[in-house]
């Protein structure tokens, strides 16, 4: 006889393991069983950044990451911090005064959506505020509370509800905590999923164990396309492809106490000539002239920690379909990104002559046009998606998994459970109503907020 489980869950990273804690701990859904082939968090969710912020484009965005950041707040306290969540925020920097206005227009429209208030120049900044925007709108004001940045700068953006967190911690918490409640972890890959009368029936493992189950979640990230055309549904997705590198920062450059630094105007490295020749010769022209994907970074680990990473999405790949190994990046990278920080940062311009250690990794980001997650029922009755989730998945991680779970357990939805249904699509007038220039991902060329 087959198996029963009260959920499958397809995938056992981030999205994958929230929606497994959320089903077997605060949905009691009793024999949730993940099944993933890999260990878990060990495709994309442990090369991610861990950042989180509430400084999005657009409502349900906003409300989501509120909602998601509670939730995380709240294990934060019942795991005595298990996962080492910050607040310090994202700072986005500019020497640019229209760049600056962009900026500042963002933050009262995030700030209309209920990400909070708006602050010009460090009003209030000493007032412990934990969230909304400050607005540095002169050098003054902004190397007076930043001032290991770059003297270039013309103003800035600091957003109060941010800061990162360990997610491979928070996974390991989240899923040993759903285990106390009854759920499993199997080693094995959903094949195929049977469909009854129009509803999940059950979920068949490669290895051939079939699992009796009326519902299936599609966590499976990068592979999501694929799972959901088992039941023939069909993804609106792309994998974008991003690196990071994380430096050993032996001579102390970079500031311990700042927030997540991100310069948003375009980069020009002052390559020597015969650098330049090398670049031109091994093909990387994107180096050569003005980068204009925003360059970002922040501090890893605690106040003793030599380590900090960065990241500059400089050569953009996006396609339909994940190619496996993840590709590397050129080997310019880690250095490319260290001349670009060091436009915010002069203090790392102190590795110019001699880069030092550095690890790099990455993996598929997985998106839809406008952006906005796929979170929520799908084709035959039992089956839900929890996937799209881009560059943000670490942060809206418990937003989304309460959401599938309030869908998967027949409750009221919140206001924002519509906008990431995969039927928006079938309004054909959707997506031409839809910002596809800030669509809020932090990486993507040219950046630009408004
Ligand atoms: C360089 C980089 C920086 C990032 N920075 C941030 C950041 O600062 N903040 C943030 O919030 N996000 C960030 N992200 C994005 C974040 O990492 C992703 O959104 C998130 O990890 C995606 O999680 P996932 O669970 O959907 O996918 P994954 O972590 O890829 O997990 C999917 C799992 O599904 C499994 N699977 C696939 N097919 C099947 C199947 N048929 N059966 C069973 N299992 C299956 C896979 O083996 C895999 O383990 C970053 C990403 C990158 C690459």
């Amino acid at each position: 006889m087959a198996r029963q489980a009260g959920a499958v869950v397809a995938g056992a990273g981030i999205a994958g393991v929230a929606t497994c804690y959320e089903l077997a701990v605060m949905r009691g859904v009793e024999d949730v069983i993940v099944v993933d082939p890999r260990p878990p968090l060990s495709l994309t969710s442990d090369k991610s950044s861990e950042c989180y912020r509430n400084f999005f484009p657009n409502k349900s965005m906003v409300d989501l990451t509120n909602r998601s950041i509670d939730i995380l707040e709240g294990m934060k306290d019942q795991s005595n911090d298990f996962f080492n969540m910050s607040r310090k925020g994202y700072l986005f920097v500019t020497g640019d005064s229209q760049q600056l206005a962009s900026l500042e227009k963002a933050a009262q429209a995030s700030s209309e959506f209920g990400a909070g208030p708006v602050r010009v120049n460090g009003e209030a900044a000493a007032l412990g505020e934990k969230t909304g925007f400050d607005v540095y709108q002169t050098p003054e004001a902004l190397l007076g509370r930043f001032p290991y940045l770059s003297d270039e700068v013309l103003g800035g953006l600091f957003v109060r509800r941010g800061g990162w967190f360990s997610a491979q911690q928070l996974g390991a918490w989240m899923l040993e905590t759903a285990r106390r409640h009854g759920a499993e972890l199997i080693v094995d890959e959903v094949v195929d999923i049977e469909i009854v009368g129009g509803a999940v029936s059950s979920a068949l493992l490669r290895s051939g164990e079939r699992i009796s189950t009326p519902a299936v979640v599609n966590a499976a990230g990068p592979m999501s396309h694929q799972l959901a055309n088992l039941v023939g549904v069909d993804l609106p997705i792309q994998a974008s492809l991003h690196h990071k590198v994380t430096f050993r920062d032996h001579l102390g450059a970079f500031p311990r106490e700042a927030p997540m630094l991100l310069w948003t105007d375009p980069v020009r490295i002052d390559w020597s000539d015969e650098e330049r020749s090398a670049l031109a010769a091994e093909g990387l022209d994107e180096l050569l002239g003005e980068i204009a994907t925003p360059v970002f970074g922040r501090p890893e680990g605690g106040v003793a920690s030599p380590f900090f990473e960065a990241l500059c999405n400089y050569r953009p790949v996006v396609q339909d379909e994940p190619t496996w190994p993840v590709p590397e990046p050129d080997f310019m990278f880690p250095e490319a990104v260290m001349r670009g920080m060091s436009s915010m940062v002069p203090s790392l311009t102190r590795y110019r002559e001699h880069l030092p250690h550095s690890a790099v990794d990455g993996g598929y980001v997985m998106k839809t046009a406008e952006n906005l997650p796929l979170i929520g029922p799908a084709g035959p009755d039992g089956f839900y998606l929890v996937t799209a989730i881009s560059g943000y998945g670490v942060m809206i991680c418990t937003g989304a998994a309460e959401l599938v779970g309030c869908h998967l357990a027949g409750r009221e939805l919140p206001n924002y459970a519509e906008s990431f249904l995969l039927s928006r699509y079938d309004n054909p007038d959707y997506l031409s109503a839809q910002d596809l220039v800030d669509t809020g991902e932090l990486a993507k060329k040219g950046a630009r907020t408004s």
